[in-house]
């Protein structure tokens, strides 16, 4: 399965749990638009090199277009269709005023210097231009992307269009940008973390955790637990991992990678593989990385006890029929991952009335509507006896639908 079959399986599931017309089913599930541009790029040495950029808009009846851009070797017109999908359901399922969009380069950022990514950058909203907009589609960061570039793609935007620093989201704090966006989508996991172990009734500082990535996201999911005295006993970048049954030096480990190293090069703790890191003994597994992590290949190796999905679409269908049945609790990335579109939300409020809020009150807004979001999911699941993800689709699917009924079928 491709990565956005994966998605419409989760969809379909859903579907199958509720009663929609078929035509909508089908005005649901296809996307507006998907747009595949050429990206020539003089390269420093003089040579010339072309890339492929890409730009789906998956469905608007709620509000602009909303999602990240993703420059990464693997990135392809199906993976942006599915997280565009996925982004309708998130943001749906968060209540807040947008679509669903994503999009992206098939690039390998490590075959780039800083002038060639900001050159490629700009290309590749020379040639989106017209398709986004801060009422339109308004792009955000994502694996690779960070708040660098979404300043080149505001200062590209507003020299065609005039200063517009609302068309993106995840901008520098000193370039439109919110008090803890950086920080969001790490936190919007953890504020669900914290809601999921109350409801089982575990003590934070009991319970072990794993985490794959230590990227933006992956980073800041691991501190907040640490700091809130929970053991963190495996983690793991591109690189590798590392593995203490009693605990990581996440601080040490942070400062680390933070400042570019890899873990393959960090020598304090045992090494460990990806693959060792997702079979690890833990209480709650975090994928924040990449997708299809868990798979067919090790879904019965896993021993955690919950999956809480940091990464867009970690686990494929199979393992989370196979997880299901074994009694795991797995929180949906439509969910689990929301903080940052959430952020980004107000970002754009902020952006448009030319107004920044303090950072605890972005961190306050947040943790509100993430936990709500989780409680009406977990409502919703133990009065239709549902898992989390078929539950969290069904009450985002329910409001899209109700959207478009509303405005009438164009
Ligand atoms: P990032 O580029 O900042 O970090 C990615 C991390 O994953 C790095 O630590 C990298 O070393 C590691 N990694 C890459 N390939 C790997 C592999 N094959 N095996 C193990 N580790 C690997 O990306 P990010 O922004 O942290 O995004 C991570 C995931 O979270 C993605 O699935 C993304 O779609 C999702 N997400 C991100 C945001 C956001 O705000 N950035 C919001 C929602 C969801």
């Amino acid at each position: 399965m491709g990565f956005f079959e994966d998605t419409n399986y989760f969809f379909g599931h859903a579907i199958d749990a509720m009663d929609v017309d078929d035509n909508i089913e089908a005005l649901l599930v296809t996307p507006n638009r998907s747009v595949t541009v050429k990206i020539p790029l003089e390269m420093d040495d003089g040579t010339l090199r072309v890339f492929k950029g890409y730009r789906v808009q998956h469905n608007n009846a709620r509000g602009p277009f909303k999602g990240g851009l993703r420059y990464a070797a693997e990135m392809d017109l199906d993976e942006a269709h599915s997280l565009a999908s996925l982004m309708t359901w998130k943001t749906a399922l968060a209540e807040i005023p947008y679509g669903g969009a994503k999009g992206g380069i098939t690039v390998d950022v490590r075959e780039l210097n800083r002038r060639e990514l900001e050159r490629l950058t700009r290309q590749f909203v020379n040639s989106i231009h017209e398709f986004i907009g801060p009422q339109t589609d308004i792009p955000a960061p994502d694996m690779n992307t960070n708040a660098q570039v979404m300043a080149w793609i505001m200062d590209q935007y507003s020299t065609l269009h005039g200063h517009t620093p609302a068309v993106v989201t995840g901008k520098p704090v000193d370039l439109y940008g919110a008090e803890g966006r950086e920080a969001a989508t790490g936190r919007g996991v953890v504020y669900v973390i914290e809601e999921l172990l109350k409801d089982e009734s575990r003590d934070i500082e009991e319970t072990t955790f794993t985490i794959q990535g230590l990227g933006n996201v992956g980073s800041f999911a691991a501190r907040f637990p640490d700091g809130l005295g929970a053991k963190i006993i495996g983690v793991s970048d591109v690189s590798g991992g590392v593995y203490d049954e009693r605990g990581l030096p996440v601080r040490e480990i942070l400062e680390h990678t933070s400042s570019g190293g890899l873990l393959e090069g960090y020598a304090g703790s045992d090494a460990i593989t990806n693959d060792e890191l997702l079979t690890l003994p833990t209480d709650v597994l975090v994928p924040a990385a990449i997708g299809g992590v868990i798979n067919e290949s090790n879904m019965r190796e896993v021993r955690a006890s919950y999956v809480v999905e940091a990464a867009n679409s970690p686990v494929t269908p199979k393992a989370d029929e196979h997880l299901k049945k074994k009694g795991v609790i797995v929180v949906p990335d439509i969910l689990a991952n929301a903080g940052g579109v959430i952020v980004s939300y107000h970002e754009w409020v902020q952006n448009l009335q030319n107004f920044s809020w303090k950072e605890e009150r972005a961190n306050a807004e947040l943790h509100d509507k993430i936990t709500e979001a989780y409680r009406d999911v977990r409502k919703l699941a133990k009065s239709r006896n549902l898992d989390l993800r078929t539950a969290a689709f069904v009450l985002a699917i329910g409001r899209v639908g109700k959207a478009t009924v509303l405005r009438g079928i164009r």
